[in-house]
């Protein structure tokens, strides 16, 4: 059996285009530390309309949120900006069956086998297929509507890849 799965190419807002800030794929061009248009210094960039070489996913705009809360403040004030963005990423794949993949990675790490988000203890198991990253996206709902969008930090998650509990591949 042969089964064939495509993707279209993804494209960003026409809104985008209009702005005449966007890219021929109507992503808007950034640089990928400090979150600022390479065109304009005073105009940041986040989430799905930006071209950094990150997920689109809503782990990521927040995690570029928390970045830029002190960047935006600290470039107001004329101080140099902290432009540590590292592309990291966390995001919950169902797979069916009550179980669920949980992957963490940024710009320069692939999705990585370790304990999330406690290093060492757990109870999430990264890139592991099991029941208990299944009962994590569902309390995830809870944490998103009630920490989340209150802008409450989630404890043990940081905002760049941290390595702890992690099992990271030297490269030469
Ligand atoms: C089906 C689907 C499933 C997904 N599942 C996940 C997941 O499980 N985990 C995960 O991390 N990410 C997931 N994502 C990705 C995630 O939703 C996006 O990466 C995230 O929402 C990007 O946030 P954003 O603020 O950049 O853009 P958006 O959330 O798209 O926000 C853009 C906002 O701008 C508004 N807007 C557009 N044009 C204009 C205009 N001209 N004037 C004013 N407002 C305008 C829109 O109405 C919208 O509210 C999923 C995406 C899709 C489509």
């Amino acid at each position: 059996m042969t089964f064939l799965v495509t993707t279209p190419t993804n494209l960003g807002d026409e809104m985008i285009e209009r702005s005449g800030l966007g890219d021929d794929m109507n992503f808007v061009p950034t640089n990928k530390g400090p979150l600022q248009s390479k065109a304009h210094e005073n105009i940041f960039v986040i989430g799905d309309a930006s071209n950094i070489p990150a997920s689109k996913a809503g782990s990521v705009a927040h995690f570029e949120g928390e970045i830029l809360e002190e960047d935006i403040l600290r470039f107001i004030a004329g101080k140099p900006l902290k432009e540590e963005f590292d592309g990291h990423s966390n995001c919950f794949v169902e797979t069916g069956n009550g179980k669920a993949i949980l992957i963490d990675f940024n710009y320069t790490q692939e999705p990585v086998e370790g304990t999330f988000p406690i290093p060492g203890v757990a109870p999430l198991k990264l890139l592991k297929e099991t029941r208990m990253n299944h009962m994590g996206k569902l309390a995830f709902r809870w944490i998103y509507w009630n920490m989340l969008l209150k802008g409450t930090h989630i404890p043990f998650v940081t905002t760049t890849m941290s390595t702890e509990g992690k099992i990271i591949e030297k490269k030469d």
